[in-house]
């Protein structure tokens, strides 16, 4: 008798070994190109860079609105995964009634929430900010106290909100990385970091300390309005000579 051989058949959602291995050896895909850029910057170039920004924009200003440190802190706060926009549209009234610690008390949580309820992760921000506000009083005399620590000990305050209240209240030289200066820091090459711990630390060591006092909003403005996440506006970029990340489009 004729032996039947009979040609396998393939499990239900398998991939043929041919097509497997053409998909794995596809010659013309493009080649991944890695995200980061990695030739480090000279310091003449990086004087450059932000002698340019500070040609473009001498006095650069954050964009959360506030009247005294107290509603900076507390702007600052609220922000955390929320638009600036979106925090000013809800702080315009919030400060007209409760621009000090005090006030804010006196307004209480429920009514607080009511001014925020716009913003993301409200309610936990109401508690924070009436905690805040009862311990700046009971612990620092009703101000906004001048070191790291002492801003990081306070409700719903961390690294960033120090790093921005230092800096735009009382004039340190601290950078706060936000996902726009994270970003603009890895994309140029200027302080490539896996972390917004690492990029600041980098930002601070490789920035001239004559920058330092607005390096922090030339990055964030750079980032928000050139240097965009998904389509960077490179061409019309003031640093594209000197950018590193080897898929800028210029
Ligand atoms: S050249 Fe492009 S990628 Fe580089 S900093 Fe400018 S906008 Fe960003």
């Amino acid at each position: 008798m004729a032996k039947i051989t009979r040609k396998p058949v393939p499990r239900k959602g398998a991939v043929p070994k041919k097509t497997a291995k053409a998909a794995l050896a596809k010659p013309n895909a493009p080649a991944k190109k890695p995200l980061r850029a990695t030739k480090r910057w000279t310091p003449a170039e990086v004087h450059e860079a932000f002698s340019r920004f500070r040609k473009a924009n001498p006095e650069p200003k954050g964009e959360l609105e506030h009247v005294n440190p107290f509603t900076l802190l507390v702007a600052v706060v609220l922000s955390a995964q929320a638009t600036d926009a979106g925090v000013n549209k809800a702080t315009r009234a919030l400060f007209e009634v409760a621009d000090t610690p005090q006030k804010m008390l006196d307004l209480g949580e429920e009514r607080l929430r009511d001014y925020i309820k716009t913003i993301g992760l409200y309610r936990t921000k109401a508690k924070n900010v009436i905690a805040l506000s009862a311990k700046l009083l009971s612990e620092f005399g009703g101000k906004v106290p001048r070191t790291r620590a002492e801003i990081e000990s306070l409700p719903g305050a961390g690294r960033k909100t120090a790093n921005v209240v230092l800096n735009m209240a009382f004039g340190e030289h601290t950078m706060a990385v936000d996902t726009h200066v994270f970003r603009v820091g890895n994309r140029t090459g200027l302080a490539p970091g896996k972390t917004p711990l690492e990029v600041e630390l980098g930002l601070e060591k490789v920035i001239p300390a004559e920058f330092m006092l607005h390096a922090h909003h030339w990055l964030i403005l750079h980032g928000r309005y050139t240097c965009l996440a998904r389509k960077p506006r490179c061409e019309v970029c003031l640093i594209n000579d000197l950018c590193r990340w080897p898929e800028k489009t210029v």
